[in-house]
C-alpha cells in the first residue's frame, strides 16, 4: 500500500461561498501530496441538484487561485480520470449501484417521501426517532420482502424508488484514522442509508466512494464532520470488493468559534467581526459575506494562519512560506481537538507579512487609496512615509489613518488631548516654538529637533508637555511616529502654518 502514489482530493460540493475551514482542508491535502510528490485533485461533488448554487465552483477555483493551491487534475485542468464534475459522471454510477443489488448489500425501496414523514411523525409522538435499518426495513416497502417477479414489475410500472445499504446486523466495522487511530462503530447504531437517488442520481455516499476508486485515491483527508460516515463508506469499499485499494483516511479537526464554543459556521463571521471566506461572496439573492482577500489580507498570510488552525511544526516557528510548509507538513502533527479561530491572531500573521514587504512596495500599495482622494505625492516621499508608519498597522488599508497628517493639516483637533495638553503656558511656549523652527535654517528633523530642545532647556521648560501640544498642532490629535520626522516631511513652511492655524483656532 505504502507504495502506491499519493493521491488525494479536495471535493467540495457547489453550495455557496467556500468556508474557510474548506480553505483549510484543501491546503491540507494539497501540502500533504505536495510533500510527497503526490497529486491534488479537485473534484466536484454536485449530486444534490437542490443545493447547487451558481457561481459557487468558480469561487472554489478562485480561492484555490488566490491561496496559490495548484490543482494538478480538475474541471479546469482535465486529466485522465475525468471528468472531474459528478453530474457529469451520472451514467458511471447506476452499475455500482446494481452491482451492490446483485451482491445482497444493497436493495430498492419504494416507501414514498409521505410514508416515511408518517412513520417519523408516529415515532416522534411517542418520544422516539424512526430509523430505516435492520429492526424497521422488514416492514416496509421494500424488495426485501419481494420476489424478483414483484420488484421488477414495480419498477416497470414506473414506481419511484431509491437503493439503501443493506447495513450488516450488529457487526463491529473497526477502522483506521490517521489521525485519530482506531475507530470501532457497532453497525446497530447506523441505519441504511440511500446511495441511489429518484432522480437518477447517486448520492454523496456512493458518488464520493466510486470516484475515490475510479481516481485512484491514495488518503481521504477531510473534516471532522465526515467521520460518522466512515463505518458507511469503509463497507462500502468491502462490498465492492475494493478494500485492498481502499484509501486511507484522516479527519481534520473542527475549526472553533474564537470563544471555543461550537464550530466556526458560515454566520458567524461578519457577526463577530472578521470574514470566515476567502472571498467576497455576493449571492444571487444578492447577500453578501466579507472575505479575507478583500478585508486586505496578503494570501500568504491566509494561507500562513490556516496552516496553524490544527497543525503544528512542534517549534517555536509561525511564518513559514508554502514551500516551507509542503517540507514540514505531516498528518501526524494534526491535532484531535478542534482548533479555535483567533481573529487577532490573524491580524497579527498579516502584520507579520506587511513587515516582510519592503517600504516600496507597501508605497505602491498605498498609492490607489491616495489617487482616490486627488493626493498627489512625491514617491519617494512616500516610501519614508510608509516606513514611519507601517508598524503601526496590519493592513494597507489602515495607512490613510496612521498617515492623513503627512497630506493634509489638521481640520480639527481632538478635544481630549487639546483639553489635556493645551493650557496654562503651553500656548504661548508653543508661539516662540513656532519662531525657533521657523528659523532652522537647512532644515531637517535633527536640526529642528537640536533647535527645539536647545530652547525648551534654555527656558527651563518640560520638555515632554511642549512636544505633547506641538504634536496636536501637527497633527490635530496625538497620535502619529516621531514628531520631527513628520515636521521635516511636511516641511518647515507648513509646519509653521500649522502651528499659526492651532494657535489661532485653539487660543
Ligand atoms: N462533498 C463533500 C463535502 O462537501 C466531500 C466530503 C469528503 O471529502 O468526502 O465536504
Amino acid at each position: 500500500m505504502n507504495d502506491k502514489r499519493v493521491r488525494v482530493r479536495f471535493a467540495p460540493s457547489p453550495t455557496g461561498p467556500l468556508h474557510m475551514g474548506g480553505v483549510r482542508t484543501a491546503l491540507f491535502n494539497f501540502l500533504f501530496a505536495k510533500k510527497q510528490g503526490g497529486d491534488f485533485l479537485l473534484r466536484i461533488e454536485d449530486t444534490d441538484q437542490t443545493r447547487f448554487v451558481p457561481g459557487a465552483e468558480e469561487y472554489i477555483m478562485e480561492s484555490l487561485d488566490w491561496c496559490g493551491i495548484k490543482v494538478d487534475e480538475g474541471i479546469r485542468e482535465g486529466g485522465k480520470y475525468g471528468p472531474y464534475r459528478q453530474s457529469e459522471r451520472r451514467e458511471i454510477y447506476k452499475k455500482y449501484a446494481d452491482e451492490l443489488i446483485a451482491s445482497g448489500n444493497a436493495y430498492y425501496a419504494f416507501d414514498t417521501p409521505e410514508a416515511l414523514d408518517e412513520l417519523r411523525k408516529k415515532a416522534e409522538e411517542n418520544k422516539e426517532t424512526f430509523t430505516y435499518n435492520a429492526a424497521t426495513r422488514n416492514g416496509l416497502d421494500n424488495s426485501l420482502r419481494m420476489t424478483q417477479a414483484e420488484v421488477e414489475q414495480k419498477i416497470a410500472s414506473g414506481n419511484n424508488y431509491v437503493i439503501r445499504f443493506k447495513m450488516p446486523v450488529n457487526y463491529e466495522v473497526v477502522m483506521t484514522d490517521i489521525i485519530r487511530g482506531e475507530v470501532r462503530v457497532n453497525t446497530d447504531t447506523l441505519d441504511d442509508k440511500v446511495l441511489f437517488k429518484s432522480d437518477g442520481l447517486p448520492t454523496y455516499h456512493l458518488a464520493n466512494i466510486v470516484d475515490d476508486h475510479l481516481m485512484k485515491i491514495s488518503h481521504v483527508i477531510r473534516g471532522e464532520e465526515w467521520l460518522p460516515s466512515l463505518p458507511l463508506h469503509v463497507l462500502l469499499y468491502r462490498a465492492f470488493g475494493w478494500e485492498d485499494t481502499m484509501p486511507e483516511f484522516a479527519h481534520l479537526p473542527l475549526l472553533l468559534k474564537p470563544t471555543g464554543n461550537g464550530k466556526l459556521s458560515k454566520r458567524d463571521g461578519d457577526k463577530m467581526g472578521f470574514p470566515v471566506f476567502p472571498l467576497f461572496w455576493k449571492s444571487a439573492e444578492g447577500e453578501t459575506a466579507s472575505g479575507y482577500r478583500e478585508e486586505g489580507y496578503f494570501a500568504n498570510a491566509f494561507v500562513n494562519l490556516l496552516a496553524l488552525l490544527g497543525w503544528n511544526p512542534g517549534t517555536e516557528q509561525e511564518i513559514f512560506t508554502l514551500d516551507e510548509l509542503i517540507t514540514l507538513f505531516s498528518l501526524e502533527r494534526v491535532t484531535k481537538s478542534g482548533s479555535k479561530f483567533d481573529p487577532k491572531k490573524a491580524e497579527w500573521f498579516n502584520h507579520q507579512y506587511m513587515m516582510l514587504k519592503s517600504d516600496a512596495e507597501l508605497a505602491t500599495l498605498f498609492q490607489p487609496v491616495l489617487n482616490e482622494k486627488g493626493i498627489e505625492v512625491d514617491s519617494a516621499k512616500l516610501i519614508r512615509i510608509v516606513a514611519l508608519i507601517k508598524e503601526r498597522a496590519n493592513f494597507v488599508k489602515d495607512f490613510w489613518d496612521q498617515s492623513f497628517f503627512f497630506f493634509q493639516a489638521p481640520v480639527s483637533y481632538d478635544e481630549q488631548v487639546v483639553k489635556k495638553r493645551w493650557k496654562n503656558e503651553v500656548p504661548s511656549q508653543i508661539a516662540s516654538i513656532k519662531d525657533v523652527i521657523a528659523n532652522v535654517s537647512d532644515f531637517s528633523a535633527a536640526r529642528a529637533k537640536a533647535a527645539v530642545s536647545a530652547h525648551i532647556e534654555e527656558n527651563g521648560w518640560a520638555f515632554g508637555a511642549i512636544m505633547n501640544a506641538l504634536r496636536l498642532c501637527v497633527v490635530g490629535a496625538g497620535m502619529g511616529p516621531d514628531l520631527f520626522e513628520i515636521i521635516e516631511l511636511i516641511g518647515q513652511q507648513e509646519t509653521v502654518l500649522r502651528i499659526e492655524k492651532a494657535l489661532a483656532v485653539l487660543k
